[in-house]
Formats: structure tokens, sequence, C-alpha cells
């Protein structure tokens, strides 16, 4: 387990010790924080024979149908696709009814739930107002606010971050030596397993590539150069616009008008939501436009 996530791991220990394990968990937090590596090792230890606070045995039938990613009793929805359907949330009330194949508990986990559509939503209500015993849900969420109230206030929200300490920089050092080692990685130390698939995917050049774009260039990058790498991967857009935020605050600390940083950021804020809302669009032309607002406001 994770060095970080293990005060949250003796916590769980304890409430399924005391028998008060909520039946149904929203563990939410920012991207590559390890709530999902959480809820799987929770799920591992509910359905291990003989597991010792809260860490599965690794030898019972349970622990190697789990080994096996092949455990009955364990559900876990795709984390691919943009939503989560209605259809989806059914096969969890489905699931939810039928007896545990194995005879103990069942478990149920949701990556990305903000991406429930309302009618998922709404199907996901009625399994969370009829709990079933010994079955236990993990809705998974980096997007808390889009989330309803309705759900909200059925689950046990537990927020998953990440400390800054000498343990987590230790880890760093042990599993993401090579991002460590990249300028822009200072931004996402407190999301390391964000960084771990970066580095895993070979994605860290392409993203120092974004960072230079911002940082050392300013408002002079190669706009086409850059229109290549945000065109890759939807995700680039939200990680040039967090080194944007960055770079625009540093300027506001350096003397830029507060009536400027607002335009500035109005402009950020038009330029991502149109291409994340209409992937279509012409990105060489946002981003110009982008460059060009930018360039009126910084001078
Ligand atoms: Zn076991």
């Amino acid at each position: 387990m994770y060095p970080w996530l293990s005060p949250l791991l003796n916590q769980y220990a304890l409430q399924h010790q005391q028998s008060r394990l909520h039946h149904a968990h929203l563990l939410h937090g920012a991207q590559g924080t390890g709530k999902r590596a959480l809820a799987q090792s929770i799920c591992e230890a509910l359905l291990c024979e003989q597991p010792l606070n809260m860490q599965p045995c690794g030898e019972c039938k349970g622990c190697k149908l789990n080994g096996a990613g092949t455990h009955p009793d364990l559900l876990v929805l795709s984390e691919e696709g943009s939503s989560i359907g209605v259809d989806a949330i059914r096969s969890v009330s489905d699931f939810i009814v039928h007896s545990a194949q194995q005879g103990g508990a069942k478990c149920v986990i949701v990556p990305n739930a903000h991406r429930m559509t309302v009618a998922a939503s709404n199907a996901l209500l009625k399994t969370l107002e009829e709990p079933n015993n010994h079955c236990y849900l993990w809705l998974l969420t980096d997007n808390i606010s889009s989330l309803p109230a309705t759900i909200l206030s059925r689950c046990a929200k537990q927020q998953v971050s990440v400390a800054d300490t000498s343990e987590l920089n230790q880890w760093l050092s042990d599993n993401v030596g090579e991002a460590k080692a990249y300028h822009f990685a200072h931004m996402y130390h407190t999301q390391p397993l964000l960084l771990k698939s970066w580095q895993d995917n070979g994605e860290l050049a392409q993203i120092q590539a974004l960072y230079d774009a911002v940082y050392n260039d300013q408002m002079n990058t190669d706009e086409q150069k850059l229109v290549d790498i945000l065109a890759q991967n939807s995700q680039y857009i939200a990680i040039f616009r967090l080194f944007m935020s960055q770079f625009l605050l540093q300027k506001s600390y350096q003397g830029l008008a507060y009536e400027q940083l607002t335009r500035c950021h109005a402009h950020l804020q038009h330029f991502s939501e149109h291409l994340v809302q209409t992937p279509g669009l012409n990105m060489t032309l946002a981003l110009s436009q982008l460059m060009r607002g930018l360039k009126q406001e910084l001078g």
C-alpha cells in the first residue's frame, strides 16, 4: 500500500472492527492520490477470509480470486468512457441484490462517479436507499462538485489527499525518479500516481514542453507545436490551463493589475471550456486567439 494511504486504511480497519463500516462510500480528491488503490485494497480485505487489520492474507480462496482479477463478488465499473449510463448502474443493482457467491461480502467500485448521467444517479439512489448487509459500494471522484447532493448525502465522504512529507519524498525518489527531474514535476508532487502514470507512459517530455511553452517562451511560443501536443490528449488542455494559471498568478505578484488578471483568466477559461465542449473546434485558431488575448493584457 502507498505510504500516504496507511492512516486512512487504519481508519477503515477500525470502523470495520467496530462493525460501523458504512455501506456506501465516496472517496474524493485530486487525480493520482490513490483513491482507486485504496478502494481496491479495502475491497480485497473485505473479501478475504482471514484479513489482518484490513490487509488481505493473500492465501485464501478469496485472495487467490482477487489476485487473478476474477472474484465474482467484486464488481469494478470501467474507468473508460465519457459517461456512466443507467445500464452500468443497473448492473450494479443487479449485482447487489444477488447473494454473494463466495458467501462473504460483496463490493462495488465505481471510478469517475461524477460521470454518471442524471438517469444513472437516480438509479443509483434507489440502490443507496436499500442498503444490503455485507455489501459495500465505493464511489470515486476527482470532481465532487459535479455529484448531485442526493448522492452525496447518502455516502460516507472521505477526502484522499497526499501530505507533503519526507515519506512522500522518499516514495517519489524511489518510484518516479525520472519524473522528479523535470521542472514541472513540483506542481504535481502531491499527485504522485499521476506522475507515475506519465513516467510509465512516456509522457514526461510532452508535459515539460507544455510547461516550457508557458514559462520559457512566455507568449511567443511556437503555436503549431503547442497545438500538436494539446491535440494528443484531452487531459493536456487541463494541464496547460494549470500551468497558465500559475504563470498568471506569478505575473500578478509581479504587478499585473487585478482587472488584467481577470481578463487573462477569462481568455483561458473560454479557451479550455470551448476545447472540452466542442471537440471538433479548430484548436489552432482557438489557441492563437488565446495567445493574442493574453499578449494584449501582458504587453
Ligand atoms: Zn485472504
